[in-house]
């Protein structure tokens, strides 16, 4: 816990209420959505405004607190878990919705508004905000910023850095910048595009301008299933070379369908299929239609067992309801999973999906699959019970397993859910020394001190070493044929 002395003086600055300092209060946010690493918080503070904000960072630099900003705590690679003692800078309290310009199609909110419930807001006029994550009813958009967040829906329109057009930004030295525009193309550096995808390294988002959009005229469902995964991921390489961009393509594999069967969402999944395609597209409503039909053609050029247009709004509804509920229906089936979140080149989906179902077999763990198929960004849950000593280790390794697949195969290491502490070993597999270095000046020119949520996303010189020999180790291990692209030499120096 952080001394008396500095607590008084956080009271002083956001009011007693807003701040937490004993260890029952602060246990609630002693990790995020990635429960593998807790660790304590010294204290936890909800300021209400930029200036709340500034003052209590400029405290930190003071008296060398190291701080963390967090949103709604859902994320998954620990990027808002504390570690030594840290002060969490919660913006839950920063909520508000500042502005809306329905003419220009712009918002303004505070960090802690809660994604979905900006598209609530202005769904009454036609409009929504694109990024739509699985979480999006609790996440906030300053932690969409943060992560650079995803959803099923960025095929189309982009990930969060294609809407956030400005932000107001509490620098790790306390000071106040304004980074972007609100109308053009940035001058100068594009700084925003540094500091979105920061992970909270390069400081704390306090006000942000986001694109919104005029809903499509029409939109189409299809729901496609497969006996097998190769014809659904062949699918999708088919459907997008055609020249039609979906809004969405997302699968889900035999396991998936399983455990969201036993939950709430009775979709009906045929649980003998290996694979179920979601393909949305929308646009005029003069084409939609034929592109749907031409979406199903497609399916039954690679021999799809059953094809269909959802055939009302509840029934769409429905089949999303199910896709976005996937990763917390696993619960049905495993009493614990890691979710992994690699990218690849989508023409590589068949090939590194038998990949994980050896790793799977190899490390004896079951693996489903639910992933936005359209982007190559896949989503393996790794089912484990962490009551069984050494499964929650063997999990992990299958994860980093996983993710290395998706870098041997022109891929990343992560689509959405950013590095944060989970993935900080792997950027030594994707990245070289030169790499790395370059990444980690650019975050001392903001953050020279490193107290802006330390030890996270850039892997400090000291640790690679770490790194290289368990991933060396490992590669021996997993790899004995000497495949493993692991970028020995250059990570020497790293
Ligand atoms: C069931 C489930 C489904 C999910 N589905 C998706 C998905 O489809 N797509 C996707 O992209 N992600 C998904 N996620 C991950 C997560 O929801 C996103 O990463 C989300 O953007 C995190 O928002 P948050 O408010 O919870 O941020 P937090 O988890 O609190 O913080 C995330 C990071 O942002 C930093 N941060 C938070 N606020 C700020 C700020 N104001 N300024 C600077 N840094 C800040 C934190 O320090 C941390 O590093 C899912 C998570 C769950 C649990």
């Amino acid at each position: 816990m952080l001394a008396e002395r500095i607590i008084a003086a956080l009271r002083e600055i956001v009011s007693a209420q807003n701040v937490l300092s004993e260890a029952n209060q602060v246990k609630a946010y002693d990790c995020d959505a990635y429960v593998a690493e807790k660790s304590l918080p010294g204290a936890v503070v909800f300021p209400e405004s930029t200036d709340q904000v500034a003052r209590v960072v400029k405290l930190c630099n003071q008296e060398s607190i190291p701080f963390l900003p967090r949103g709604a705590g859902t994320g998954l690679s620990g990027g808002a878990t504390p570690r030594n003692n840290d002060l969490v800078i919660s913006l839950a309290r920063m909520d508000k919705l500042l502005a809306v310009d329905f003419d220009n199609q712009r918002a303004v909110v505070q960090p802690g508004f809660v994604n979905l419930v900006l598209t609530k807001t202005i769904a009454e006029r036609g409009f929504y905000y694109a990024p739509d994550p699985s979480s999006q009813s609790v996440c906030t958009i300053g932690g969409n910023l943060a992560e650079n967040a995803g959803g099923s829906h960025c095929l189309k329109y982009g990930v969060t850095t294609n809407h956030v057009v400005a932000a107001k930004v509490v620098l790790p030295s306390g000071e106040i910048a304004d980074f972007g525009h609100p109308f053009g193309d940035p001058v100068g550096y594009d700084v925003l595009g540094v500091i979105v995808g920061s992970e909270g390294t390069l400081g704390i988002a306090t006000e942000i301008t986001v694109k919104i959009l005029k809903r499509p005229e029409a939109v189409k469902t299809v729901l496609a299933y497969f006996d097998h995964v190769d014809d659904a991921s062949r699918t999708v390489s088919d459907i997008i070379s055609s020249g039609i961009i979906p809004a969405a393509v997302e699968m889900m594999d035999q396991l998936m369908m399983q455990a969201v069967d036993k939950s709430h969402y009775h979709v009906g999944y045929p649980l003998d299929i290996e694979a179920a395609l979601l393909v949305e597209v929308d646009g005029l409503s003069a084409g939609v239609e034929d592109t749907a039909r031409r979406v199903m053609e497609i399916c039954e050029q690679n021999h799809v067992r059953r094809v269909q247009i959802a055939k009302d709004d509840a029934e769409r509804a429905l089949w999303w309801s199910s896709r976005k509920m996937a990763f917390p229906a696993i619960g049905r089936i495993s009493p614990d999973y890691l979710v992994q979140d690699g990218v690849i080149p989508r023409t590589k989906l068949t090939e590194v999906l038998r990949r994980i179902a050896e790793l799977s077999r190899e490390h004896g763990l079951r693996v489903a699959n639910v992933f936005h198929a359209g982007d190559g960004n896949l989503h393996p849950l790794i089912c484990y019970d962490a009551r069984i000593p050494g499964q929650r280790e063997q999990a992990m390794k299958l994860g980093e397993r996983i993710l290395e697949q998706c870098v041997d195969a022109g891929g990343s290491i992560t689509g959405e859910h950013g590095v944060g502490l989970e993935k900080i070993g792997q950027m030594a597999y994707m990245f070289s020394a030169t790499d790395l270095k370059a990444q980690r000046r650019l975050r001392e020119v903001f953050n020279p001190r490193d107290l802006c949520n330390s030890g996270k996303l850039i892997p400090h010189p000291a640790r690679c070493a770490e790194f290289r020999d368990a991933r060396k180790s490992a590669a021996q291990h997993m790899n004995p044929t000497g495949r493993n692209i692991f970028r020995e030499e250059a990570h020497e120096s790293c």
